[in-house]
């Protein structure tokens, strides 16, 4: 931010946001979807803490890797019984 775009008297118009900002560029590890294991309980959905992963109609579908951070959060918190998400490395 510059001298320029502080607006008067510091007032902040809207909540921050991370939103516009693709954080995912830097990620090691990608995480992979098992759909056929997936038992749609949305643990990763709440525990994700880039709310990258997608849920659609209650179902998880996917991640969105402009803001995932590859920190395998989700795969740990699936649980042991079905274990749907593994982490790969990015190269994969
Ligand atoms: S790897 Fe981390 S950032 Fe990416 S979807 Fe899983 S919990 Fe979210
Ligand atoms: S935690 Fe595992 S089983 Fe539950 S919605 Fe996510 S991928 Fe599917």
């Amino acid at each position: 931010m510059t001298k320029k775009n502080i607006t008067f008297a510091g007032i902040i118009f809207e909540g921050g946001t991370a939103d516009e900002y693709k954080t995912g560029g830097w990620r090691k590890l990608r995480p992979i979807l098992d759909k056929d294991k997936c038992t749609n309980c949305l643990i990763c959905w709440v525990m994700c803490p880039d709310s990258a992963v997608i849920v659609e109609d209650g179902k998880m579908v996917g991640f969105n890797l402009e803001h995932c951070k590859g920190c395998g959060i989700c795969a740990m918190e699936c649980p042991d019984k079905v274990k749907a998400i593994t982490m790969e490395e990015e190269e994969k």
